[in-house]
């Protein structure tokens, strides 16, 4: 059962340059079957670990798995990839909400009591964990404290600070690291073939790897497009800062900052090259919304709406005092 596909529409067995050492440690762990019931694998937003838990839940499920993961071919790797495993939950918030309500938890604990279908072992992904509202957190405490033979629990967050105690505490943490920005470079350069169009593509999402090949599919592209173009409308004042948040809100608060940072460091090379003039504010700005970005990336939650309208009209004011 799947919500829906991770990042694209195969569903990835292999794990990410970066993340070779962690993959190694628990792929032993589940070859002498001592993996945790529950784990919460942690780290920045964009670095891969969604990627990373497909890996995992991948290797749980396979049924030739060898030392270099799951093997691709077997009926478990192919329903996996499919979309249609059946020993498989992968829960993510509804469409059009950001949080994962109870309900969604009380299939999870069905989902967790029934018997597999293919194999041994069952998987459930959360992701993001941090999604889940507080009565969906006390329910899944059950199955952290009960839990069904042969279950593995997966919960992926870049803000696993804003998860219960209670709820860590019964979770073996797994911190997943960032790529040095080298490897992000190189990474990114088989993907999309063109290093100046991998460097755009870091510099529009904070260096975060797997944010950036999004951004480079084609649906990324065309709705990069649309929000360029929201931008223009802001900075020329055709839509007010108010109007700015309903425009971006598919994206997440991260992303948004980096728009409004990107369309900014556009206009001060501008400035730079037609005529220099007083860019102070500019640059104030700039620091401030790279600043919001990097606190959003590391767990904070600022109030997303008051966030962008704030930044949005200060874009705007800035950029038109510019002008
Ligand atoms: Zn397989």
């Amino acid at each position: 059962m799947t919500d829906r596909s991770p990042t694209d529409s195969s569903w990835p067995l292999t794990t990410l340059p970066w993340q070779r050492e962690s993959w190694l440690r628990l792929q032993r762990a589940v070859a002498s079957d001592s993996l945790a019931h529950a784990l919460l694998l942690s780290g920045g937003a964009g670095i891969g670990k969604t990627h990373f838990s497909c890996a995992l839940a991948g290797l749980l499920l396979c049924h030739q798995a060898d030392a270099t993961g799951a093997c691709g071919h077997c009926r478990s790797c192919q329903l996996l990839q499919a979309g249609s495993h059946s020993d498989l939950l992968h829960m993510v918030p509804e469409p059009g909400s950001r949080v994962i309500k109870i309900d969604q938890v009380r299939t999870l604990i069905d989902f967790a009591n029934q018997t597999s279908g293919l194999g041994p072992r069952k998987v459930m992904l959360i992701n993001p964990a941090e999604a889940l509202n507080l009565n969906a957190a006390n329910a899944l405490l059950k199955c952290l404290e009960e839990p069904a033979a042969g279950t593995h629990l997966l919960l992926v967050s870049h803000a696993s600070s804003r998860l219960p105690a209670t709820i860590r505490s019964r979770c073996q943490l797994l911190t997943l690291p960032a790529p040095a920005p080298e490897q992000t470079r190189s990474w990114l350069d088989q993907m999309t073939g063109d290093a100046t169009t991998s460097a755009a593509l870091l510099e529009m999402t904070g260096n975060r790897p797997t944010a950036a090949l999004h951004l480079h599919h084609s649906e990324g592209l065309q709705q990069q497009q649309a929000l360029q173009q929201g931008l223009d409308a802001l900075a020329g004042g055709a839509i007010s800062a108010i109007q700015f948040p309903q425009l971006v809100a598919e994206l997440e608060l991260a992303e948004v900052l980096g728009l409004l940072a990107g369309r900014l460091q556009t206009a001060i090379k501008a400035a730079v090259q037609d005529q220099p003039g007083d860019l102070r504010q500019h640059f104030l700005l700039l620091d401030e919304l790279l600043r919001l970005q990097r606190a959003v990336l590391h767990g904070g939650n600022p109030n997303r709406q008051l966030t962008i309208e704030n930044c949005a009209a200060e874009l705007a004011r800035v950029l038109g005092a510019g002008q």
